[in-house]
């Protein structure tokens, strides 16, 4: 590595003084996505299943599973999944409080509640640890996001549903496409459910599937927002006297301009996230040992992967750092060219949704509407879930192995990382608030 030249943000030469727009152009859309689109609008099949059905097969035998469902989005895939879970009025679902809201709210819509549980500080998903003194007999499921790409601890997790009989409902929307021990996420628990919009790592324009060996899941799902699906082939016979119309009210019917893409996204998406994979292992690689800094992916060897590394941050550790804020530290990196910020989703159990906010009219908050017990979690009880803003920030998100350009990018960190002492005169700290409900969808 070079000598360090004088940071940037103190008036120095920047690391990354012209960044390549085409590092981080994603999706990666050739003239195949493009025909295929136009078709769709040429045979006049905007609206149809044909082309979904397709999808929605192609996908499920890409991941390994009986079925594959596609949803106008990864909210709905979410809601379907939940409700093919028989998650229902009053029961109670365990989710992390660290995640996009969608991984959550959904349940409130089915009368159900949401209780949420710690973070590990380590993988930023749920804390197998945490899980089992949330249970009680209303609980029915547990919903794991694979957060930030990096795949959650299944084996722990899937113990305990296990021993309590609970569904695990598996949110791959940031980590499509990657690893748990060999095993690809999404088809561990009894349902993995996504979204595939354009900003996450398998993108098609508005779109979610769920996948699942689940027959029942899967056909509860159709009959709750897929009317034209809810058919005569439905085998389940509890759901045959109701065929016809959408139990659930809604409609959840994939664009087929987004399943025609998806399919073209698909035969390339392995070989596009495995460079990914490459790229961004290759710049932790180039950061081990720099105090301060930990990469957030899976330990080498562990057969785990971090998918296409969507929304990617890294670990802080201000105490190496002189206890230089995570702010300041991304002020500095931002003045080498390298735009990051400080943080990540904010905790949901303290927004007014989980306490005050009453959207059903039921006359008391909608997170008790159905409850047996006061669900509402203070200030103060999921303390690592609370402060874990101060201690990640977002990455680059490097889509091409090109180590010479990502170089630039690791002496930004670097030469921050080790002249911290010349930004801890300038540190106003951090603000109250690090981060938002829509994180990701504000950075974008
Ligand atoms: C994006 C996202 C969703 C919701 O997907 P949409 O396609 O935006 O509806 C759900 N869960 C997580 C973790 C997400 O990041």
């Amino acid at each position: 590595m070079s000598e360090l030249k004088q940071l940037a943000i103190l008036g120095g030469p920047k690391a990354v003084p012209q960044p390549t727009q085409s590092m981080f152009k994603w999706p990666i859309i050739t003239e195949e996505d493009e025909a295929a689109a136009v078709q769709v609008l040429r045979d006049g099949a905007m609206s149809g299943t044909d082309i979904t059905k397709k999808f929605e097969r192609e996908f499920a035998e890409w991941l390994g599973t009986k079925y594959a469902l596609g949803f106008n989005n990864g909210t709905s895939s979410l809601l379907g999944a939940f409700y093919g879970c028989g998650i229902g009025v009053g029961d109670e679902v365990i989710c992390p409080s660290v995640t996009y809201w969608a991984s959550a709210l959904p349940a409130y819509s089915l009368g159900a509640s949401v209780v949420f549980a710690e973070i590990d500080p380590v993988t930023l998903c749920l804390d197998p640890n945490d899980i089992e003194h949330r249970i009680t007999e209303r609980t029915k499921a547990i919903v794991v996001v694979h957060y930030l790409g990096y795949p959650a601890d299944m084996d722990a997790i899937m113990a305990v549903a296990k021993k309590h009989n609970l569904k695990v409902i598996e949110d791959v929307s940031h980590a499509q496409g990657g690893y748990y021990k060999g095993r690809r996420v999404g088809t561990i628990g009894d349902v993995g459910a996504m979204s595939l919009m354009a900003g996450k790592s398998f993108a098609i324009g508005e779109g979610g599937i769920f996948v699942t060996n689940d027959l029942e899941i899967y056909e509860r799902a159709i009959a709750f927002g897929h009317y034209e699906r809810n058919n005569a082939e439905i085998q389940t016979p509890y759901l045959q006297p109701n065929i016809g119309l959408p139990l659930g009210g809604y409609k959840f019917r994939m664009h087929q301009v987004s399943s025609a893409v998806g399919r073209v996204q698909l035969k390339y998406y392995d070989e596009r996230i495995g460079e990914i994979d490459k790229a961004m292992n290759y710049f932790w690689d180039q950061l081990e040992g720099v105090p301060g800094l930990r990469a957030h992916r899976p330990e080498k060897g562990s057969n785990s992967t971090m998918g296409g590394w969507y929304a990617t941050h890294g670990h802080y550790v201000p105490k190496e750092l002189g206890g230089l804020s995570v702010t300041r530290f991304c002020q500095a990196v931002s003045a080498e060219g390298v735009p990051i910020g400080p943080g990540c989703n904010l905790p949901l159990h303290l927004h007014p949704l989980q306490h005050t906010a009453d959207v059903y009219g039921h006359g008391k908050p909608t997170i008790i509407a159905n409850a047996s017990r006061d669900l509402r979690q203070p200030k103060g009880s999921l303390p690592v879930s609370e402060t874990i803003a101060t201690r990640v920030y977002s990455l680059p998100w490097f889509k091409h192995f090109r180590p010479e350009e990502i170089d630039g990018y690791v002496e930004a960190f670097r030469k921050v990382a080790l002249q911290y002492e010349a930004l801890l005169a300038s540190d106003e700290g951090n603000p109250a608030t690090i981060g938002g409900w829509n994180f990701f969808r504000q950075r974008a």
